[in-house]
């Protein structure tokens, strides 16, 4: 095997193709057209990643179409990025079957130059994919969480590009510029309940709460219940202030469109990325989630279903100072009242409780906040309510 000038810079490439020379190989295999000299490979042009996977692992089985569809969008956009797949197959059959699903190259089936591999590219899981041409990455960093995270956007796969998304993530997270975290090249829209079009840049200079949520989720239709609420509050009190832009967990189409017809706000439409990237921005890792962001593009706070719950539309516009005025008031409030009180309707002393959310036994309505509660029996009733008993 020649000695081409890329082994001195990219040593994982060189032991690669050492590897293979020890075990007499010299040509990848392609579904279609057998046999491709492992030196006909551009080594200088082209980002070539291992991918090591198995036909009996259920990841790898959810990941492989992923790859799949990536691998068939970077080329169709003339990028140029070549896939080798070693298989952890037990036998034949299986790599066969997994390197069907596959439009790229593999390694033949061989049992010690796979094992040779796995040891050089120190697979301790799969599915593994590994970049050969290493701007300085090590080779233990794992390229699946990137291409989870950032799909084609992830592609050379380098440390350089990974930096420039996370330095992106982070300046979308500090915010500014809602047109930013919203629009996506080719997409200046959002989407509404009538399948109508709305402009990002409409929401320019509003607060706006970012919604994510799915209809499966029950706990996310409670809320849909408390922010339609405090939305047409605001609506009928202070005109187009506030916005609520749903970012869906639905898991398809048809889902999304019954959970934004009972809507009355905005939507990122279904089939868009952005999606995915504001979980990721924002960490969401739980739904019904709502993210604040403030008139000037940056975010109030990530905390906004708590808010919502709390004190509803009482709290706008959601700032710091704006919360901590609803809980001066409170505590007041609190302060005025007596620490118990004996009501001519129960028999047992109420003492004076603070509740989210609880039924007043007098009136049947709803209440929040302070409460004259029983510690005996399920009995509270509104401060308002209280007869005392001379
Ligand atoms: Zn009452
Ligand atoms: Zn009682």
């Amino acid at each position: 095997m020649s000695k081409p000038d890329y082994q001195a810079t990219n040593l994982p490439l060189w032991d690669f193709l050492t590897i293979l020379a020890s075990e007499g190989v010299d040509f990848l295999l392609s579904g279609e057209e057998d046999k491709v000299p492992s030196s006909s490979l551009d080594y200088e042009k082209t980002t070539i990643c291992l991918f090591f996977s198995a036909n009996w692992c259920r990841p790898c089985q959810s990941f492989t179409p992923k790859l799949v569809q990536l691998y068939n969008m970077l080329r169709t956009m003339g990028k140029e990025l070549e896939i080798v797949f070693i298989s952890l197959d037990h036998d034949e059959d299986g790599f066969n079957a997994h390197f069907e699903t596959m439009p790229w190259l593999t390694v033949p089936f061989d049992v010690n130059l796979h094992k040779k591999l796995r040891e050089r590219f120190h697979v301790v899981r799969i599915p593994f994919l590994v970049p050969l041409n290493l701007d300085g990455q090590s080779v233990e960093e794992d390229l699946i969480g990137l291409i989870e995270d950032f799909g084609e956007d992830a592609f050379p796969f380098t440390n350089k590009r990974r930096e420039e998304l996370k330095a992106i993530d982070d300046s979308k997270r500090q915010g500014g510029k809602i047109d930013q975290l919203l629009a996506r090249p080719g997409r200046d829209y959002v989407v509404a309940s009538d399948g109508g079009k709305v402009l990002v840049s409409k929401l320019i200079g509003k607060t706006v709460g970012l919604y994510f949520g799915a209809h499966w989720c029950p706990p996310c239709r409670a809320f849909t219940a408390q922010l339609v609420e405090a939305y047409n509050q605001l609506l009928s009190s202070r005109g187009d202030c506030f916005e609520v832009v749903l970012v869906s967990s639905d898991r398809d189409q048809k889902e999304f469109d019954v959970n934004i017809s009972g809507m009355p706000w905005l939507a990122l439409p279904f089939e868009d990325r952005t999606r995915q990237d504001l979980c990721r921005i924002f960490n969401i890792k739980a739904i019904p989630a709502l993210v604040l962001i403030g008139p000037d593009g940056k975010p109030i706070s990530t905390n906004g279903k708590n808010i919502i719950t709390l004190y509803g539309a009482k709290a706008f516009p959601f700032t710091q100072s704006s919360i901590e005025e609803i809980e001066e008031s409170l505590r007041k409030e609190g302060d005025s009242l007596p620490r118990q009180i004996q009501d001519i309707k129960h028999q047992h002393v109420l003492k004076l409780d603070m509740a989210k959310a609880y039924v007043c036994n007098y009136c049947e309505r709803l209440g929040k906040f302070w409460a004259f509660s029983c510690d005996a029996c399920d009995y509270d009733l509104h401060p308002t309510c209280v007869e005392e008993a001379s």
